[in-house]
């Protein structure tokens, strides 16, 4: 199904800004950092617009937005940017929409990109949505994939809806810049080329304290955990660990064997995981090297999101579950039963 943002928009009786599409060229990566390096995500998503810029003949440029960040700008050209813009100020280190907002739509307007794309994290959920509005474009969110029609020079970013049950692939063809966003673990960051050449450009940011309309009060720092989308083992859990002590033993076999837990969406909506552990459809889209599913059935929306899993062991009561279908390995048993002996395998090998 192909929706077009315009008409839809036409429909709610507002308007998206009709521009002159030849004057809009190149495809932005909005990046991301964590833990002084680009995010994953961020670099999934530059070697997608690097297979995309190739195919409409423009360049890839990374925006780097916050503060100190110059650094990773040659990860961004090694990872397939041509250009990267830094906006560094000391009011952007921590993320706030109004002070992030102003000066990436005055770039955006100045420089006139065909495409920007950010993650849908957190923080691309937040920004994405009133960047848009403030440029008076569409925004396809959430995607799971990104083409484009090179005659027309649209882009079309196919999303999940209704809970995953149906994708749709959705077009903004007037308004410019066509945005979207796209989930974690859909797209494959290219190898680092670290003899590729890019340009750097400084831009000046004029945001101030005035800007700041919410504050941040600092806190004792969470300690970072790996997340679900690098991971190279997974030990997810879903409804039928039927509780959040469940996931204390999934999480001790995952440390184990050097990974991180995550959960379905059943068991992130029952409250027993954080949704940033999420593995489904419409969250995270997963590649590890092992995945043992526990308790999952295997539903559609999860079978999606680990279709780039390598090993997938699945340990579950019910033999007539989906998710052995999809499974390299199976248990049938109990988890309560399995996964301490899981523990108890996993301390003797390690002590050998
Ligand atoms: C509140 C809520 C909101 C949802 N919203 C969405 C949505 O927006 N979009 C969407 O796509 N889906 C949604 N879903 C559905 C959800 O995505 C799927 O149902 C989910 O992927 C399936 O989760 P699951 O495999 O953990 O649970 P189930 O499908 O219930 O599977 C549980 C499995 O555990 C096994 N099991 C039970 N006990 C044990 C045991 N002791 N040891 C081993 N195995 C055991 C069972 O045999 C079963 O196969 C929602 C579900 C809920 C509850």
């Amino acid at each position: 199904m192909l929706m077009d943002l315009d008409y839809l928009q036409a429909l709610m009786g507002g308007t998206l800004a009709e521009t002159p599409a030849d004057s809009y060229r190149d495809i932005w990566v909005i990046a991301e950092t964590r833990q002084s390096r680009l995010a994953q995500v961020t670099r999934e998503l530059l070697g997608r617009a690097r297979e995309l810029a190739d195919l409409l003949g423009v360049h890839v440029a990374t925006v780097l937005i916050g503060h100190n960040t110059s650094g990773l700008a040659g990860e961004a050209v090694a990872h397939g940017s041509d250009v990267v813009y830094i906006l560094d100020d000391a009011l952007l280190a921590d993320y706030r929409t109004e002070t992030y907002v102003k000066p990436l739509a005055s770039l955006i307007e100045e420089k006139k990109p065909e495409i920007v794309i950010m993650g849908a994290t957190a923080r691309g959920r937040d920004l994405a949505p009133r960047l848009a509005t403030r440029l008076k474009t569409g925004l396809i969110s959430e995607c799971v994939a990104l083409d484009v029609d090179e005659t027309e020079r649209l882009l079309l970013g196919t999303r999940p809806t209704y809970g995953g049950m149906l994708l749709t692939t959705v077009a903004c063809p007037k308004a410019r810049p066509q945005m979207a966003t796209a989930l974690p673990g859909c797209f494959h960051a290219l190898p680092p080329d670290h003899n590729r050449e890019g340009t750097v450009e400084d831009i000046a940011v004029s945001v101030t304290e005035a800007d700041i309309v919410g504050r941040f009060e600092p806190t004792q720092a969470a300690q970072p955990k790996m997340s679900v989308t690098d991971a190279p083992v997974i030990v997810a859990g879903g409804r039928g660990i039927a509780g959040s002590e469940g996931f204390t033993q999934l999480e001790e076999l995952a440390m184990l064997l050097g990974g991180t837990v995550a959960a379905s969406h059943s068991a992130v909506e029952f409250g027993w995981a954080p949704r940033e552990h999420m593995v489904d459809i419409t969250a995270n889209h997963v590649h590890p090297d092992l995945y043992i599913a526990v308790g999952i059935s295997g539903a559609f929306p999860h079978r999606m999101a680990t279709r780039g899993t390598r090993c997938l062991v699945a340990i579950n009561t019910d033999a007539r579950a989906p998710i052995f279908r999809q499974a390299d390995y199976g248990i049938i048993g109990d988890w309560r039963e399995v996964i301490p002996e899981l523990i108890h395998a996993v301390k003797e090998a390690k002590t050998q």
